[in-house]
């Protein structure tokens, strides 16, 4: 059980290109792992509040560790951000009342198990506290004496300074609580507040934009700007106008008699907070990108079958939506602003039910499904990958699109062309380049992963990628150069 908890989390690495071209990893003091064990700090409205108290730290000020992350941001000041993502399923809480499951909302509202969690690490023989953390039941006098609050320590942005390797992560939770895909942030602009821009991955949930309270200042900006500011959540109308709702305390309803008595309550409760108010329950918000050129926000909404045809519309036309769109906006009176204007972008699948930007259906080079993946290079090219899951991939009406991929389109001319497809079984998840934009490194997440339990124990792996033969598949990272060493994607 050790070993799992140590294997999630963040690595830093640095690496560099040797004399031969070969990108190798070379020792650096700043080189860490950062696991599910590691000491974190909350920092935000949430800190010190009662809703993350625990016997580990009963002023409600830090927490161990960081779990199913996901995507990243990175700061305007060059910090690491990861997102947590699929937290809940690592927490179990038995409170019963008559015989039937009684979890707090903020346990339930995120899917807390009521059975065993999802690797039963609160189960470990040794009963040792960083273990029995993850069973939240009430079995103490009180929230400093037991773990009920520990799955509130979870569902955050944690900010991770990679060239500081004494530095001790911290909790942003002003950012909001929930499946966090990941976060980006629009240009920082000297004088004006940061803004940036997470979705939270899970059917009928929603897209957030957090606006920093201080101003930017290039000489001076850390995170405590993420500390201090406005959580907003995303109302996309019918005709093409949105607006951004406020998820603060004492606005909007969100008030001590409707369930909110403070900012920590609402933000410990987002998703609540987010139904509320009446937000737009969107089909699974993946990665968001910000358009360099324009300061247009595009975001992936990777699918989302259980919508059913009255709940078609908006920015989630389609019932039982197998293929997913991305939607884009454009902020009225910049990044901060209270109102925008989106349309889609592209509306994905094949060549009967798909819509590409210029309004006509993707050709053979340009079909895909689920996108999940989106980034945009210093050029504006914006790079879509997909991530059509284990148990759909090439089977049904996911078949046409074979494995997963990833493609490049044009924001200004629409088109969308393939770059690369990977192995059987895997999700291509993750993309930068060298500043110089020749080189890319494009991550491949669990190749094989279709092998059923029974094909494996005897041996018949679905793939062998990348070392062939009779190997076994790992995740990789793909380092991607031009023949002619020019720029990716020109
Ligand atoms: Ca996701
Ligand atoms: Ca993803
Ligand atoms: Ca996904």
């Amino acid at each position: 059980m050790l070993k799992e908890v140590n294997a999630h989390g963040v690595s830093i690495l640095r690496i560099s290109r040797g004399p031969e071209g070969a990108w190798q990893v070379r020792q650096d003091p700043r080189n860490r792992r950062i696991t599910g064990l590691t000491r974190m700090e909350l920092g935000g409205p949430v800190r010190g509040s009662a809703l993350v108290r625990t016997r580990y730290s009963p002023d409600g000020t830090a927490t161990r560790g960081t779990l199913n992350n996901c995507a990243h941001g990175v700061t305007p000041w060059n910090t690491y951000l990861t997102a947590e993502e699929n937290w809940a399923g690592y927490f179990r809480n038995g409170d019963q009342q008559d015989q039937k499951p009684n979890l707090p909302r903020e346990h339930a509202r995120y899917g807390v198990a009521t059975g065993r969690s999802r690797y039963g690490w609160e189960l470990a023989a040794n009963g040792a506290d960083e273990f029995v953390r993850f069973d939240a039941s009430a079995t103490g006098e009180d929230p400093s004496r037991d773990y009920r609050n520990e799955p509130n320590a979870f569902g955050w942005i944690v900010e991770i300074d990679p060239f500081n390797p004494e530095s001790v992560p911290v909790k942003r939770t002003a950012l909001g609580r929930f499946a966090h895909e990941g976060v980006v942030f629009a240009t920082a602009v000297p004088g004006r507040p940061v803004v940036c821009y997470s979705g939270d991955d899970a059917q009928f949930e929603y897209i957030y934009k957090f606006v920093s309270a201080a101003a930017y200042d290039p000489a001076g900006a850390s995170g405590r700007l993420l500390d201090e500011g406005t959580l907003y959540v995303a109302k996309f109308n019918d005709d093409g106008s949105g607006e951004w709702i406020a998820l603060v305390h004492g606005q909007n309803g969100l008030i001590a008699e409707n369930g909110f008595a403070s900012q920590a309550e609402v933000l410990v409760n987002t998703r609540a907070a987010a139904d509320h108010v009446g937000a737009t329950k969107m089909d699974r918000p993946e990665w968001g990108a910000v358009d360099p050129v324009s300061g247009e926000v595009y975001f992936t909404l990777t699918n989302n079958t259980r919508r059913t045809q009255a709940q078609a519309g908006g920015p989630n036309p389609r019932a039982r939506n197998e293929f997913g769109q991305i939607v884009r906006w454009r902020e009225r009176g910049g990044h901060a602003g209270l109102r925008f204007d989106w349309d889609l972008f592209i509306i994905a699948g094949d060549r009967a039910t798909s819509r590409g930007a210029g309004g006509a259906a993707l050709g053979d080079e340009g079909m895909f499904a689920c996108p999940d993946g989106l980034w945009f290079d210093a050029d504006g090219r914006l790079w879509i990958q997909t991530d059509i899951g284990e148990r759909e991939q090439n089977r049904g009406a996911l078949k046409p699109f074979g494995n997963n991929q990833m493609l490049a389109a044009d924001p200004r001319t629409g088109e969308v062309r393939r770059f690369l497809v990977g192995p059987v079984g895997q999700e291509i998840t993750g993309v930068v380049t060298t500043p110089d934009q020749r080189t890319m490194f494009v991550n491949v997440q669990h190749p094989g992963a279709v092998t059923t339990k029974e094909d494996f124990a005897a041996g018949r792996l679905a793939s062998h990628w990348p070392d062939g033969g009779t190997s076994l598949p790992r995740s990789a990272t793909l380092v991607i150069t031009r023949e002619d060493g020019g720029k990716i994607g020109t």
